[in-house]
Order: C-alpha cells, then structure tokens, then sequence
C-alpha cells in the first residue's frame, strides 16, 4: 500500500516538472512584444482608419503591438495633394502622410495598412497583385483589400522577433522614404 501511494506521488512530482519545463522553455510572445505608439492628433478624417489598420497588423503579426495614446513612435497626418508617402526614422518609428485626394480614388484603408507596412519594415513590392498589400496602387483602384499576405505578415513579425523597445535601428530597416506608392488613375471616360 505504501509502495502504491510512492508510486502516484513520484507521478505527481513528474507531471509538475514537465509542466515547469515547457513554461520556462516557451516565454510568454507577448512579454517580448514591441509597443508602437501611434498618434493620430493630426489625422483628422483618417483617424478611425488608422485605428482600423492597427488592428488589421496587431492581428496579422506577433512580437508587436500598435496603440493608441501612448506616445509618438508613429505620427499619422491628413494632408491634400501631393500624394501618400511614409517616413521611416527607423524600424517601428516614423510619419505617415495619407493624401485626401488619392483616399478618393483608391481605398483609404488600404492606404493606411500599406503606408505602416512601411513602418514596420517592409519596401514596396509593385506586382499588381491585389493579396500583396505592399504591391500599392499597381494592383488599381479597384483594389480594396488592406490585408497583409501571410508573407507579408510573417516577415514583420520576424523583423520584430527580440525587440522589447522603440529604439532599434538596424540593417535594412533603418531610415527611408517611400514615396510614389499610389500613381494617379487615368481619368474614367463616360
Ligand atoms: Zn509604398
């Protein structure tokens, strides 16, 4: 009898060590996820949408997180005419500038997601396609879609893999500006 009660609490003991392992082998993702603070003070209409666009790269991604009111890492402007671009300070830290004009003509959504990727590290990628987010205002207006491809996604999230602050700035993914994004439409006839 004593030899069974042994037995079930060598079991126990077992059973607990295991658990104890794999929590200390697997770190909670989200104790090294980068904080990126946007402020959208100064998006007046595009506000909403950029909150629209966090959520669409907070879900897509791991290693960070975009949010709102605390602090600057990401300024978001409303201006007219010249076009949309992005200014990328460093990974994760930077302005984007939505154009009213283009918002008119292409989705403004897709704009804002496409305009942070740039933030977050990725360049342009001018296929066509529509599933690529970052192919921009080749894949036409008529291209709505503000989602990530999973490529996309996983690269960013590998980007941000072990930063815990705003502050790197390495490798390819230093200061830039990306401009030209969105080219005009041609004028509809009729
Ligand atoms: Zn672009």
């Amino acid at each position: 009898m004593n030899s069974r009660i042994s037995r079930a609490a060598v079991a126990f003991v077992a059973t607990a060590g295991a658990t104890l392992g794999v929590t200390v082998a697997n770190p909670s993702p989200a104790a090294a996820a980068m904080t990126i603070c946007y402020n959208t003070s100064q998006a007046t209409s595009f506000a909403s949408i950029a909150n629209q666009a966090a959520t669409i790269w907070n879900n897509a991604t791991t290693n960070l997180t975009l949010s709102p009111n605390c602090g600057s890492n990401l300024r978001i402007y409303q201006i007219t005419g010249g076009g949309s671009y992005a200014v990328r300070t460093s990974l994760g830290n930077g302005r984007v500038y939505i154009d009213t004009q283009q918002a008119q003509q292409y989705s403004p959504l897709r704009i804002m997601t496409h305009e942070i990727g740039h933030i977050l590290g990725l360049p342009d990628n001018y296929n066509g396609n529509c599933a690529i987010l970052m192919s921009g205002g080749s894949a036409g207006t008529s291209c709505t879609n503000p989602y990530p491809s999973t490529t996309e996604a996983n690269r960013v999230s590998n980007l941000f893999a072990g930063t815990r602050s705003a502050e790197r700035t390495s490798g390819d993914t230093g200061g830039a500006v990306f401009r030209d994004s969105w080219p005009a439409a041609p004028a509809t006839v009729g």
